[in-house]
């Protein structure tokens, strides 16, 4: 307990390290997109991680920026790491500071990234240096992916997760709560291909790959279960040339949402039965699961109490919530591990212009990280 209060204080003499390490980071715009960008808020991190201690391994990328792994106290330990998980990329491409500039206005801090999840990045160096001496392994692995759906990060985190006895994502906080159930994502693709003809003169020949499309989207919008936590958004509809023309190709692009690992084959199933009604027209699907479901397991479960308890004692209540978000953290809670995600930043806005974290939350939830990585 008097320990955990210490951490408080030691977590409070980051208070300033947190402002203007945030600052600088954010300032190191960092689309998904880009490599170069994403690469130089990787060497910034890094550096941030070598007088720490930190031994730094980068997991070269070609397509992306390169990955991050950071890896502090002991070398040789009979105890497994730790994985505090977070990313460096974000949805905003360069040049967004022009109109959202960093600022600090109302106890927020403001500017592209700085929620999701720059912050919970500095929260956790600022963790492992209010810790001072780390005297069990923690791994900190920096994803330059996440945001365009993990392609190459995700081995990586998975095989370190496999190492660890439990993971800590850097994601921000629902509301005040950490997330102990996250849905899984799956994206579908539906092409439609018919057959083309002059609207006026050949009106009869023609199969419209539009119409069939629009038909096989009033199907899948049936998919949608709230029971069972599924959701099917057709989010992107695109097809044709012409008005004149009769459509020969149309497709569509759909999200789905679903709460139990059960759930991705009655999808999959669902999906690849689709039929045209209109046999002249052709029909290919694509896609599939891409993040399974974080469900909340009893080691998870385990893991929340413990943040509860400790944060109990720093002085705030933690709760717990779902959502329907996808993060990094479905990956390891799939493999087993327990997991327990949005421990970074307090906030809103995520992917928004009003992006921005609470200032006064920084500290007591870095201290929090700092708990967790004494006590589990
Ligand atoms: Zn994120």
């Amino acid at each position: 307990m008097t320990e955990t209060k210490s951490l408080l204080d030691a977590a409070a003499g980051q208070s300033d390290w947190i402002a203007t390490t945030l600052r600088d980071l954010v300032l190191i715009e960092s689309p998904s997109d880009d490599k170069p960008s994403v690469d130089l808020a990787m060497a910034f991190a890094a550096g941030l991680a070598a007088p720490l201690g930190g031994r730094i391994k980068l997991h070269k990328q070609k397509r992306f920026g390169d990955i991050l792994e950071l890896r502090f106290g002991p070398a040789r330990s009979r105890r497994e790491p730790i994985l505090l998980l977070g990313h460096l990329d974000t949805v905003w491409p360069l040049g967004t500071l022009k109109t959202m500039p960093w600022r600090e206005r109302e106890g927020r801090f403001f500017g592209p990234g700085v929620f999701d999840m720059k912050a919970g990045v500095t929260m956790a160096l600022a963790a492992i240096r209010a810790l001072g001496q780390v005297s069990r392994p923690i791994t900190l692995l920096l994803n330059s992916d996440e945001e365009v759906g993990s392609p190459v990060s995700r081995p990586i985190t998975e095989r370190l997760a496999l190492a660890s006895s439990a993971v800590l994502v850097l994601e921000p906080a629902q509301g005040l709560a950490c997330k102990t159930a996250r849905k899984g994502i799956a994206d579908y693709r539906l092409h439609v291909t018919g057959v083309a003809a002059h609207s006026g003169v050949d009106f009869a020949r023609g199969h419209s790959a539009i119409l069939e499309l629009a038909r096989l989207l009033q199907t899948v919008a049936g998919f949608t279960e709230p029971r069972l936590g599924r959701t099917v958004n057709p989010g992107v509809i695109s097809g044709g040339t012409r008005s004149n023309v009769v459509a020969q190709d149309a497709y569509a692009e759909i999200d789905v949402r679903i709460a139990k690992a059960a759930d991705a084959a009655r999808v999959e199933r669902l999906f690849r039965g689709l039929r045209c009604a209109d046999p002249h027209c052709t029909l290919e699907v694509t896609g599939g699961l891409n993040r399974p479901p974080m469900e909340r397991k009893p080691g998870t479960v385990a893991l929340y109490k413990r943040a509860r308890k400790l944060a109990a004692e720093l002085g705030f209540d933690l709760d717990e919530a779902a959502t329907g978000g996808g993060s990094d953290g479905n990956f390891t809670a799939a493999l087993g591990i327990p997991t327990l995600d949005g421990l970074g930043a307090v906030g809103e806005g995520a992917h928004a212009t009003h992006e921005s974290v609470v200032i006064d939350h920084l500290v007591p939830r870095t201290a929090l990280l700092a708990a967790l990585l004494a006590s589990i």
